[in-house]
């Protein structure tokens, strides 16, 4: 199948080619025709599977077949995503693919200056894409007009709630015209995800794909049982001795994601730069480029920052310490291994890890493969502790999904420490980005959601029988 049978302009099919695609992938084929025939969306598919061009390429035909006259303020089309990486990679595809298209577009986030934003949206812009924290300040300004909204996309919603989005996500909905396409991209189902979808969707078509492009087949995975005082050393003779060139390593914290950088460089000489939500829009730009362009050759990055990353043909990811929600593990080894490519995963367990590597095995329903490296072979007299999720050791990203963290943090008393902030400390990333890293409760139900159509609860409940999906109930 090729591109011109899914309904697309010769203008559109002729930037696709200059990209070089030659094959929709199959969330396009699926994605495509019913989003240009107006039809609202629920995608079960996470970054990797093509599912940015799956939505962008149709939202940009249908825009061009009305020219509507765009009063101030106005806005067409918004995408919301949970990261700055994200909007500015969702708005790169669209100017990728609308190369020979009249519209305009901008990005919308936080980290970087609120009026030059104001001033670009006081001329009406056909497309925006926003994170939902600086949106929302600029709303309560009255800096934006939402009553002409025509399509409303929420990319990676289920990110969008990890980070404790909902609030802000439910206020913007209320400014949104009642008569719109809605199209909502998700690559777990968790029971808040469905309370939104079912109280945004009207009749949607469920496009999903199954988990190919995370885990199985392409992405090689390892996992390396090892002290936690030693990692830092296993990592560079990895990276040394099998002479990785682009690496992609996640921890825990953002004060983690610092002190590995320096050290790797201090006593390693290995280039490294950090990015997480503490690090100013500029500094995570130029560290995301410097890594792109091979001037580092490790990107060290916390879950939230690495998100929205897309790097054509990334080879390794490694786990310098494992996720708190296995979900998470998935995401993160998503990096690698995409659009068909192979990948190599590598995780490095410390024992005070060994009930979270349980948790994403039985996640997973896979066994990782265990290769014991003999020089770094753990100490059998070292005890299991509880994990320290932040500086002053009060984190628990999961809410309370994970047993040790609560109760490591009542003992400590920390549950509702404010969590400490240095640059950009007001952004809401930062805010959310410290939320997950330290207390975060469930979310309160959405009552609209209460009332669920029968249709789409039907399909909603089908994704949680299919045995090959991703989208399993969150534990
Ligand atoms: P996404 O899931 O949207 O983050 O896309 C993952 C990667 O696949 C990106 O680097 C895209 O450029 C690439 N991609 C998207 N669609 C296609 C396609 N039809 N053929 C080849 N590569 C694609």
């Amino acid at each position: 199948m090729s591109f011109s049978t899914l309904g697309l302009s010769p203008t559109l099919l002729k930037a696709i080619e200059e990209v070089g695609y030659t094959t929709p992938t199959p969330i396009q084929k699926q994605a495509i025709p019913v989003v240009i025939e107006g039809r609202d969306v629920l995608g079960a598919a996470q970054t990797g599977t093509g599912k940015t061009a799956g939505f962008t390429l149709p939202l940009l035909e249908r825009l061009s077949q009305t020219q509507p006259q765009m009063r101030k303020k106005q806005i067409r089309v918004l995408v919301l995503t949970p990261t700055r990486e994200l909007a500015a990679q969702v708005a790169q595809s669209i100017k990728t693919y609308g190369k020979y298209m009249k519209y305009s577009s901008m990005v919308i986030f936080g980290g970087v200056g609120i009026n030059p934003q104001l001033a670009t949206l006081r001329r009406g812009v056909d497309i925006v894409i926003a994170t939902p924290g600086r949106l929302l300040d600029i709303a309560s300004q009255d800096g934006i007009d939402f009553s002409r909204v025509e399509c409303l996309v929420l990319d990676e919603a289920d990110r969008m709630l990890d980070m404790g989005f909902i609030r802000d996500i439910q206020k913007l909905m209320g400014m949104m015209p009642k008569q719109k396409q809605t199209l909502l991209f998700s690559a777990t189902f968790s029971p808040e995800i469905k309370n939104l979808a079912s109280g945004l969707l009207k009749d949607p078509v469920l496009v999903e794909v199954a988990r190919e492009n995370s885990t199985a087949g392409q992405i090689s995975q390892v996992v390396h049982l090892v002290d936690k005082g030693r990692k830092r050393e296993l990592l560079a003779q990895l990276i040394k001795t099998k002479q990785w060139k682009q690496v992609l390593v996640f921890t825990r914290t953002k004060h983690g994601a610092n002190k590995l950088c320096k050290q790797l460089e201090e006593y390693s000489g290995i280039k490294s730069s950090a990015i997480h939500g503490n690090k100013s829009q500029g500094a995570r730009t130029k560290a995301l480029a410097d890594f792109k362009a091979g001037n580092i050759e490790v990107l060290v990055a916390t879950d939230i920052a690495a998100r929205g990353i897309d790097i054509d043909q990334l080879p390794h990811v490694v786990n310098y310490e494992l996720p708190n929600v296995p979900e998470d593990y998935v995401h993160r080894i998503g990096r690698t291994g995409r659009a068909g490519m192979k990948g190599e995963a590598v995780s490095l367990v410390c024992i005070d890890e060994h009930e979270l590597l349980r948790a994403i095995e039985r996640f997973t329903k896979s066994k990782i493969k265990q290769i014991d490296i003999e020089a770094f072979r753990p100490n059998p007299s070292i005890v299991a502790e509880p994990i320290q999720n932040g500086r002053g050791g009060g984190g628990n990203r999961g809410g309370n999904r994970n047993k040790n963290n609560s109760s490591q943090n009542s003992r400590n008393g920390n549950r509702n420490k404010k969590p400490r902030a240095k640059v950009n400390s007001t952004t809401s990333e930062t805010k959310t980005e410290n939320k997950t890293q330290n207390s975060r409760k469930d979310k309160p139900r959405n009552p609209q959601a209460e009332k669920i159509g029968s249709n789409l609860q039907a399909k909603l409940d089908n994704l949680d029988r299919k045995p090959n999906s991703q989208n399993r109930r969150r534990r």
